[in-house]
């Protein structure tokens, strides 16, 4: 029987409930019960839901609920718990602890968070394992199996998911000071899984979902001989209970020579990142694997209504060869990246809400595709026909085409990828224009986003303040930001972005092709939710977006004033995009709306332009054969919105990370006059790194940590200026702090910034 499963269900709750039960928690406001009663009516809901869909008993998952991160709670589950958190009080204070830190100056606690890093190419965060070299493992604690039996008592029989031991070690890390790689290990983890296991499979357990996503990554070929123990290991340990290994995110390549032999009783395999995998995994499955493949057909990373025709088309031909019971059907990734319903969307036009499927409606096309695939096409008649007439729709809508759009994008020659002169002539130019001092300070864009700013965006939309009042509250705001910086001793200002709620939803805004959802929130980390634009459609600026708030902003002071927009990469990355067209076409798109802002500003006499791309690095795809292509368009995307203006315009960029090293070349390529970066953590070896590439325009590594309040003294900045000019040319490098100052309070800025400039005056005078 064709199956309908499931990998994963979004565990915040349709109205957030899950971020506000954690956060009145943390705040004081709900003791630990009340926390853990509202979390069971949660994870009850979800488990009825995904039932009443028609989602298969034992193929409901169980275990993908978390409080905070689903590989902290691994690390909680195997008992690997760093040091400074072994004296906390109980479980769920150590368990928090890791996942944000904890300070507790009465009682002399003060201890930081875990890292966090970027799960895959997604905006969720997880936790880094960190491992001692010599790391235990035992089973700490009974979350999966306590979940698994919580579902059974209400008549649902599910199947827990588990981070697979592969992936756990291979995302981990050593802890700080050792050095080795946590894959040796494997040999003292398994155990620990293992009694997991027999307990899963006392409890009642059928099948067990083991997520080993790392099998999107290129792997040595040594990892075969790690799977083959790790999973023979695991068989044998629970003899009846039955193994999904589950690769999302990516396609499995040759990795598939580590998967064929071991004993598991089904695999999936991620349809939608991979649908040219479909063949070779089926014949490889077919000639030498007893397994049934689960077929991630429906897109768990975007929100449009799946084609059934064509997915249906996939699973028949799977099922023709494998027989109906080697087939589920599912997700191609758990549905964490998707929002929860199009229920609350009342607002949205019906037109577009029509092209959306959230997680709940995705649960409906999975089940009905099982049905059409297990019982023919016919009993499922009208659901199909709704969903064709949805496709086609949507294929024809003048709300998506926009003939001027695709004209302009056929219509860019090779010239709109380049600026008019090479650097050296730029820089000279722009020089004598802004008549800049040697180590020019400037900031990276946003000043302290207070209340009372968002209280005043909260009030315009509301209708509360009239277009007239908030205008004239941004000024004032604008006024004071400009007073403060040049009472610091700025050189080259911004305006502040007090007018923008988001870096991207505020273009989003001001851009045609763009939707914005009620309640689409996904988990980002712990309890932030983020709610991405969608791109639907062609992309186009109707009207200017900041050249407004920069020529005032420009009135008011006779120092340079720095225009401030969001790349092309960065829209994309953080919305959930159109699939109707590659990537790169969307992003061009973009990047020629942002083209002309960049030239309107210029013609309203701003002299200096930043142009922010903090997600280039995160948009690199998993497997190093494909970063060239990537790493190609992303480049020239940047180049198409910046390099409309004349020699003497400064375009700056910055991307908050310091991990240049494999995208040296792209970051030369982008050609900006100004490079801004993360280098917070007086990192030698970057700065080292810029020299020996070579790299040669302007730069600024940030001078301090934007991302704690601690205000950083002169000295300590003029070592790190210090540092940095052992590696850089001194004609070459800007002070500015690491990021934009919007989640600071003003008291602290204004101390750091003061310092900062000080920093830098002095240098002048004495080089
Ligand atoms: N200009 C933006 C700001 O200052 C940049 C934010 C970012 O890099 N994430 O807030
Ligand atoms: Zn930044």
């Amino acid at each position: 029987m064709v199956t309908a499963s499931n990998l994963g269900f979004p565990r915040i709750g349709g109205n957030r409930e899950l971020k506000k039960l954690v956060e009145n928690y943390w705040n004081g406001k709900l003791d630990e019960k009340a926390l853990l009663t509202g979390a069971k009516n949660l994870r009850a809901e979800h488990w009825k839901l995904q039932a009443e869909a028609g989602i298969a008993q034992g193929h409901i998952p169980s275990n993908d609920f978390s409080f905070y991160d689903q590989v902290l709670d691994h690390l909680l589950l195997f008992g690997v718990i760093p040091a400074r958190y072994a004296n906390l009080q109980f479980p769920l204070e150590t368990y928090f602890a890791m996942g944000r830190g904890l300070q507790k100056p009465e009682q002399g606690i003060d201890v930081p968070a875990m890292e966090m890093k970027k799960w895959f190419d997604t905006n969720y965060h997880f936790i880094v394992p960190k491992f001692e070299a010599n790391q235990e493992f035992t089973l700490r604690s009974t979350k999966p199996i306590d979940e698994y039996k919580e579902a059974k008592a209400l008549g649902i029989q599910t199947r827990p998911v588990i981070l697979g031991p592969i992936s756990l070690l291979h995302l981990g890390k050593a802890a700080k000071g050792a050095s080795f790689d946590p894959i040796t290990l494997l040999d003292k983890l398994l155990p620990a899984y293992a009694s997991l296991l027999t307990q899963l499979a006392e409890a009642g357990a059928e099948w067990v979902q083991f997520d080993e996503p790392v099998l999107s990554f290129d792997l040595p070929l040594a990892y075969k001989a790690y799977y083959a123990k790790a999973y023979q290991y695991l068989a044998s340990a629970a003899p009846g209970l039955k193994i999904l290994l589950a690769n999302y995110f990516g396609r499995i390549g040759s990795n598939l020579d580590f998967i064929t032999p071991l004993p598991i009783a089904a695999l999936h395999v991620d349809l939608v990142r991979a649908p040219e995998e479909l063949d070779i995994v089926l014949q490889t499955v077919s000639n030498s694997a007893q397994f049934a493949l689960s077929l991630g057909v429906i897109n768990g990373r975007n929100i449009w209504k799946a084609d059934l025709d064509a997915a249906i088309a996939k699973v028949n031909k799977v099922a023709g060869v494998l027989g109906n019971d080697r087939v589920f059907v599912a997700p191609s990734c758990s549905l964490l990246h998707t929002p929860h319903s199009l229920t609350a969307e009342v607002k949205m036009k019906s037109e577009i809400r029509d092209w959306l499927a959230f997680s709940v409606e995705k649960l409906h096309e999975i089940v009905a595709i099982a049905k059409a695939v297990r019982e023919g096409e016919a009993s499922v008649a009208d659901t199909l026909a709704a969903n064709r007439q949805s496709i086609q729709n949507r294929r024809t809508s003048n709300l998506i085409h926009n003939p001027a759009v695709k004209a302009a994008l056929a219509a860019v020659t090779e010239d709109m990828f380049r600026r008019k002169s090479p650097f050296p002539k730029r820089y000279a130019d722009q020089q004598t224009k802004l008549q800049l001092p040697a180590f020019p300070t400037t900031t990276v864009g946003s000043f302290p986003q207070t209340k009372e700013v968002r209280v005043a965006r909260q009030k315009l939309k509301k209708g509360e303040y009239t277009a007239e009042e908030y205008d004239a509250f941004i000024k004032k705001e604008i006024d004071s930001c400009i007073k403060f910086q040049e009472e610091v001793g700025l050189d080259v200002l911004v305006h502040g972005e007090f007018e923008r709620n988001d870096m991207v939803e505020y273009f989003g805004e001001c851009l045609q092709g763009y939707v914005f959802s009620q309640n689409g929130w996904v988990q980002s980390y712990g309890s932030r939710c983020v709610k991405p634009p969608i791109i639907y459609g062609d992309v186009s600026r109707p009207n200017p977006m900041t050249v407004y708030w920069s020529q005032y902003a420009q009135t008011k002071t006779k120092l340079p004033m720095k225009g401030m927009l969001t790349g092309p990469v960065t829209c994309l990355q953080w919305s959930f995009v159109r699939d109707d067209q590659p990537r790169k076409d969307t992003t061009f798109q973009l990047a020629l709306a942002i083209r002309q802002e960049v030239v309107d500003l210029e013609k309203a006499g701003i002299p200096v332009i930043q142009i922010d791309e903090p997600a280039i690095r995160e948009g690199l795809p998993l497997r190093h054969s494909d970063w060239a292509p990537y790493l190609d368009w992303a480049a020239k995307a940047f180049l198409l919105s910046s390099t409309g203006v004349e020699d003497s315009t400064q375009i700056h960029t910055h991307m908050c990370y310091s991990d240049f090293n494999d995208i040296f070349p792209t970051i030369q390529a982008l050609d900006a006059d100004v490079i801004t970066i993360e280098n917070s953590k007086s990192d030698l070896k970057l700065l080292s790194a810029f020299e020996s590439y070579g790299y040669t325009n302007g730069i600024g590594p940030g001078l301090y940590d934007i991302h704690s309040p601690r205000v950083p003294s002169e000295g300590e900045m003029k070592e790190r200026l210090d540092q940095m000019l052992q590696y850089l040319k001194k004609e070459l490098v800007w002070v500015n702090p690491d990021c934009g100052l919007k989640t600071r309070g003003w008291k602290e800025t204004e101390e750091a910034l003061k310092n900062m400039c000080e920093v830098a005056k002095a240098k002048r005078v004495k080089s």
